[in-house]
């Protein structure tokens, strides 16, 4: 028996609703916030996430999915975030000399080799905005207040938006330097990934998981105090237009993503009560990326929402039961004949617009009468040789019991079950 790879699903019937609700109104708020639809390959070249997403990120040092291309032996991944496809399309299509600002979003497969667990899978689906060519600190509110939308449509209460400012090129050099002091006096308690991450990505020191190394970085310098004067007012503009907003928020000097990209404003949505893997959302501003992929001197905020953390977090609140179509109408069909006339109904009430199912199995009348019930049929209509010869056959309305006559005709049936 083959099975499935380890990390990925399989979403079945009874949980696509949600998963569709969900990207239904993802869809539906970016579209309020002006953002279009952009779609991009599965796989590009290795070397835009190594330059895009940062080569001392674990995304690329541990989790790609990194292969040779068999025509002339290229390496390409597949992606393992949107961002930097987005910035390589927009360079690409000539898209930078749009009216500003751009604003783009997407819903996509990403692929990361990671140890699966709750909430932490090796396919997953990702929804992204980027939106390029403001610098203000509206264009970052308007971004986090559009997740905000998103999660407040989908009645998750149970989370909150936690945000930060990592700073710019000119504050950031000096902050570092604070951070690799600390943790340098403390070296002996961090994992090794850390005493590797004091060399290569000290930021990433504030995020790590592992419990000894959180308990140092408690106390560790933070980069609200190592702000330049420019990130420091653009931290407090964006802190008063979310007030303006009405959003709330705590400031957390945690926050600082795992993306090399990253510039000034940091954000993460948190969720209570889904484990470990908490973070339905996070996101920031990247002014440089553009620049750095080719592109013009352009900034950008954006953010990535998990799919699945969703809807961990909808089940945490019983918000999962998305109620599924039921059919109009379904018809018992008894022997040969009948089954073929039912299939001729089924499909004109279809064409009609209505969901319509007749027995395509050959089960006896009380199975099929059982079968409708299971589906919610809100009407059945059973049909027979008899009722064939008649040109007749009894329309039952399941939710009260009553039965008419209802002619053997789709135009009829139709208005008789009122549609
Ligand atoms: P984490 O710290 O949880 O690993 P990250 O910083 O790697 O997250 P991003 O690259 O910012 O995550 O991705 C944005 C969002 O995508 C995350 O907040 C999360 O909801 C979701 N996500 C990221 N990796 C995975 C994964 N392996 N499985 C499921 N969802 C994921
Ligand atoms: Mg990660």
């Amino acid at each position: 028996m083959i099975q499935r790879i380890k990390g990925t699903m399989d979403i079945l019937p009874n949980e696509t609703p949600l998963f569709r609700y969900i990207e239904s109104v993802m869809r539906e708020e970016a579209e309020k916030y002006g953002y279009g639809e952009i779609r991009t390959p599965t796989f590009e070249s290795t070397e835009l996430f190594v330059r895009g997403v940062g080569d001392t990120t674990d995304v690329v040092q541990k989790e790609m999915y990194t292969f040779a291309d068999g025509d002339d032996g290229k390496s390409i991944s597949l992606r393992p975030e949107g961002t930097a496809s987005v910035v390589r399309a927009i360079i690409e299509n000539g898209r930078c000399s749009d009216p500003m600002p751009l604003k783009y979003y997407y819903i996509m497969s990403c692929f990361r080799h990671e140890k699966p667990q709750a909430g932490r899978s090796r396919e997953f689906f990702q929804f992204g905005t980027e939106m390029f060519g403001s610098e203000s600190p509206a264009a970052d509110a308007t971004a986090i207040a559009l997740a905000s939308s998103v999660l407040k449509r989908l009645g998750l209460k149970n989370v909150k938006l936690h945000l930060n400012s990592i700073g710019c090129k000119e504050c950031r050099p000096a902050y570092r330097e604070a951070l690799v002091s600390y943790f340098g006096q403390r070296r002996d308690c961090l994992c090794d990934t850390c005493k590797d991450r004091l060399v290569k990505n000290p930021l990433r020191l504030l995020d790590c998981k592992n419990p000894e190394c959180a308990t140092v970085a408690k106390d560790a310098p933070k980069t609200l105090d190592h702000l330049c004067d420019t990130c420091n007012s653009k931290f407090k503009l964006l802190t008063a237009a979310l007030d303006e907003m009405g959003i709330a928020y705590v400031v957390d000097p945690s926050i600082v993503r795992g993306l090399d990209y990253y510039t000034g404003a940091v954000f993460e949505f948190i969720a209570e009560g889904i484990g470990a893997q908490s973070t339905v959302c996070g996101g920031g501003r990247y002014d440089g990326l553009v620049k750095s992929l080719g592109g013009p001197e352009l900034s950008g905020i954006g953010f990535g929402m998990g799919l699945t953390r969703l809807v961990l977090a909808m089940r945490a609140l019983g918000l999962d039961s998305i109620p599924t179509p039921t059919p109009d109408l379904y018809i018992a069909a008894l022997g040969e004949r009948a089954m073929i006339k039912a299939v001729g109904i089924t499909e004109r009430l279809r064409a009609a617009g209505m969901y319509a199912e007749c027995d395509i199995v050959g089960r006896s009348l009380k199975a099929q009468m059982k079968y409708a019930n299971k589906i919610g049929a809100k009407y059945t209509l059973i049909v027979g040789d008899s009722e064939i010869d008649a040109g007749v056959a009894p329309l039952r309305n399941m939710s009260d019991s009553t039965q008419t006559d209802a002619p053997l005709d789709a135009e009829k049936i139709i208005e008789l079950i009122g549609k």
